[in-house]
């Protein structure tokens, strides 16, 4: 049983509310909870693969869609033919609003890493051109909005037995019940869903990340007092990456007069007590007093997915491929390190790939013809769990990469021999040895 050993609150949840609220209950083949990038994805993607056929299928987020998002900004362009894909205008949208100045472009990187000078990448040389420093709350408001006719704002609360979903409906402020034979985890890092049900969370070296957002009034200001000249035009569009002591710091320019300056380190290195107040962070008037400060580090699922055959009914050898599954996609399954900036491309990608297996799994692929060899539960559990380890494994080798080149920061006793006692803050050492 998917549920078996899942927490007794859960239930307790459930007999409360029944009490309390009378349970409206819907059916869907498919209910994901999440509409981020990982959500919208799969949605669209369900609904693009099976388009003459009708497939119920729900989202449910909480997000605020009007607060202010700064992180997770950095878009590769190589997310374009997923963009297409998911959506036929999704593309021409966001070139619209990047020419009308609501996303910026990113017109390559520029980083110190292993060495002290600068080495840069250019857009110009990328099959796909530039990529984007975006809006992110405009981006996931378009996504969004792609799903509108699916989309239902609450917040999950409980997964029942026979997935039985219990949500907080915003906009009825009372709790509904829905049904799905597929349950889709796509509420980040928290994997809220999928904690639910008994999946484990194993989490990577813990990292945190600092981050202010400058408005051009700041950036002005500091430069004034600085150099008691005319503030120039903050015109670099490149991603800066640089390393340093005790972490590494990343600075982007944000749509609508903005610049983002983020420092990630671990949460034991002395830098980040410094790195909480603004005064310690940088030498910068701002009337902010504190910087913002979130959990920045990898983790992953297991397992990312599961399949329960429905039992025969009695007299009959099968039941005819039917069950009931559940999947994490986005960083519910697979949570990076900022440093890769891959986050928002892969929850794109793997969306895109859940969509089309689930598509197949409810009615065989649509087009050429009909293909009636539907792929089963277990089909789909196998085909999104490697394609993660997949993932997985390319991004624990580029990260081990990354941090292995740098040694500059090495501590070194008297003899000039490495040692890494002599230092109070280690985090290359720590970052190199995480296995
Ligand atoms: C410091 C930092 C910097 C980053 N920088 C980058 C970057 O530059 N480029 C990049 O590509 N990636 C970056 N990322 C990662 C990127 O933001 C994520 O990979 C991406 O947002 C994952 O998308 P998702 O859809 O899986 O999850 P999310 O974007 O987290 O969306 C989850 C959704 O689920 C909803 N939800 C959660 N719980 C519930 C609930 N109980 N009920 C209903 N809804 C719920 C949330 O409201 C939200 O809408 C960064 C991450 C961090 C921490």
């Amino acid at each position: 049983m998917i549920l078996d050993g899942h927490p007794q609150s859960v239930n307790i949840v459930y007999q409360s509310i029944f009490t309390i609220f009378p349970l409206t209950m819907q059916h869907y083949h498919v209910v994901i909870i999440g509409a981020g990038p990982a959500g919208c994805a799969t949605a669209l993607a369900i609904v693009q693969m099976s388009v003459t056929k009708c497939l119920r299928v729900l989202i449910i987020d909480n997000a605020d869609g009007s607060a202010y998002k700064a992180i997770g900004e950095s878009l590769p362009a190589a997310a374009r033919p997923t963009l297409s894909m998911l959506h036929p205008t999704m593309l021409s949208q966001f070139t619209q609003d990047t020419a009308n100045g609501l996303h910026e472009m990113c017109t390559g990187n520029a980083s110190a890493w292993a060495s002290p000078d600068l080495h840069e990448t250019y857009a110009l040389l990328n099959p796909y051109g530039a990529g984007w420093h975006l809006d992110r709350t405009l981006f996931d408001g378009t996504l969004r909005k792609a799903c509108s006719s699916m989309l239902c704002k609450g917040k999950f609360i409980a997964a029942l037995i026979e997935w039985e979903v219990d949500v907080e409906s915003e906009e009825q402020g009372n709790i509904l019940t829905f049904r799905a034979q597929w349950l889709v985890d796509a509420t980040g890092r928290r994997a809220v869903v999928a904690s639910k049900i008994g999946a484990k969370m194993d989490k990577h070296l813990d990292l945190l990340s600092f981050y202010l957002v400058l408005h051009k009034s700041d950036i002005d200001h500091y430069q004034d007092s600085a150099t008691s000249s005319k503030p120039t035009e903050d015109t670099d569009s490149r991603t800066l990456i640089e390393s340093a002591l005790s972490g590494w710091w990343y600075l982007a320019r944000l749509p609508h007069d903005r610049r983002l300056i983020m420092y990630i380190t671990t949460p034991s290195d002395p830098s980040a007590r410094i790195a909480r107040k603004v005064t310690g962070f940088m030498d910068m008037p701002s009337t902010a007093k504190f910087t913002q400060c979130t959990a920045a580090g990898s983790s992953v699922l297991h397992p990312y997915a599961s399949w329960e055959p429905a039992p025969a009914a009695p007299g009959c050898s099968d039941a005819q491929g039917l069950g009931r599954g559940w999947c994490a996609i986005g960083d519910a399954a697979l949570a990076f390190d900022p440093l890769s900036s891959q986050g928002i491309i892969t929850a794109l990608k793997a969306g895109a790939l859940l969509g089309s297996l689930l598509a197949n799994h409810f009615y065989g692929r649509d087009n050429p013809p009909v293909n009636p060899q539907k792929l089963d539960g277990e089909g789909v559990v196998r085909t999104i769990s490697e394609a993660y380890e997949h993932v997985r494994i390319k991004y624990e080798e580029g990260r081990s990469y990354y941090y292995n080149v740098v040694s500059r920061f090495d501590p070194t006793d008297e003899r000039g021999e490495s040692d890494t006692k002599l230092r109070g803050g280690n985090f290359w050492v720590q970052q190199r040895e995480f296995k």
